[in-house]
């Protein structure tokens, strides 16, 4: 199942090239006051709501997906996570741009540990990104999204992929410069999650999707998430070592080689096996 959050926060289900309203499924979500339960209330009640969403796709006349505004299909996450170094070519290519290293020493993502980008910088694809500093190096990261669908700590990796309620691209925008990555990778829309999450069950090993990043036609980046140095279920394995990963969490899985700069005018498109295809336009902030 293909869902997607699009115009005025309206839920849709994607069929081919067209979206079904089914917004009126929210209406099973249980009634929320403060303080809010930890994590996102449609990814928690997701299976809960998939026979309602079924249901009203059936009398829901589809439009074209190319003709709505798509958001984040991820409205209300308690971390986004990022891997970093978490394919070697990426790693190599660090090592010799330093541009990309700024004189830090990569190691591997099990010395270097996880980072969080900020949840106020996450968007959809049609929000677009806005580069503040359009006079730095602003590059894209393309990556798999794993969406969590129950709570967890401690989670053996055995038990890991059982965690995932959902699959989406990312984009791990990222300015370079000398400042932690937390920070430079928190920049507001520099997390866009989209184009719709597809439901775990759809995917059968997300340790094997291809994708591709292009930029004015132009392939940036090109990969199978099978060169992973620490896959998905380790991912989850690692992070819940260390905190406890809620529903709508999202792990942005890490990017291959090929990062590279965009400048305003530029539109990424990502494909991602499985998945599907995801346009995201660059802007200078105002
Ligand atoms: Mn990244």
């Amino acid at each position: 199942m293909k869902i997607c959050r699009f115009d005025d926060n309206r839920l849709g289900l994607v069929r081919g090239d067209m979206v079904h309203d089914v917004t009126k499924a929210l209406d099973l979500l249980p009634a929320a006051r403060w303080p809010l339960p930890q994590g996102d209330l449609l990814i928690a009640n997701l299976a809960k709501l998939k026979p309602e969403i079924e249901k009203l796709a059936k009398a829901a006349p589809g439009k074209p997906v190319a003709s709505v505004r798509l958001l984040s299909p991820v409205a209300n996450p308690t971390k986004i996570i990022g891997a970093p170094i978490n394919y070697k070519d990426h790693v190599e290519e660090s090592k010799k741009d330093q541009g990309i290293a700024y004189g830090r020493v990569l190691k591997s993502i099990g010395e270097f540990g996880l980072f969080l980008k900020a949840n106020s910088a996450l968007v959809g694809p049609s929000e677009g990104v806005a580069l503040r500093f359009p006079d730095r190096r602003n590059d894209h990261e393309a990556e798999l999204a794993v969406i969590i669908g129950r709570s967890g700590t401690r989670i053996a990796k055995a038990d890991a992929l059982s965690y995932i309620a959902a699959y989406a691209i990312g984009l791990d925008m990222t300015v370079r410069g000398p400042e932690v990555p937390s920070f430079r990778k928190s920049i507001d829309t520099y997390a866009v999650l989209g184009p719709w999450l597809v439901t775990a069950d759809e995917i059968a090993d997300p340790d094997n999707l291809d994708f591709e990043l292009k930029v004015g036609g132009e392939t940036r980046q090109k990969s199978n998430t099978r060169y992973l140095d620490f896959g998905v279920a380790r991912l989850i394995e690692f992070a819940s070592e260390f905190y406890t990963l809620h529903p709508g969490d999202i792990i942005m899985t890490g990017t291959p080689a090929g990062v590279a700069p965009v400048a305003p005018g530029d539109t990424m498109v990502v494909t991602m096996q499985g998945i599907g295809e995801m346009y995201v336009a660059v802007r200078a902030a105002s």
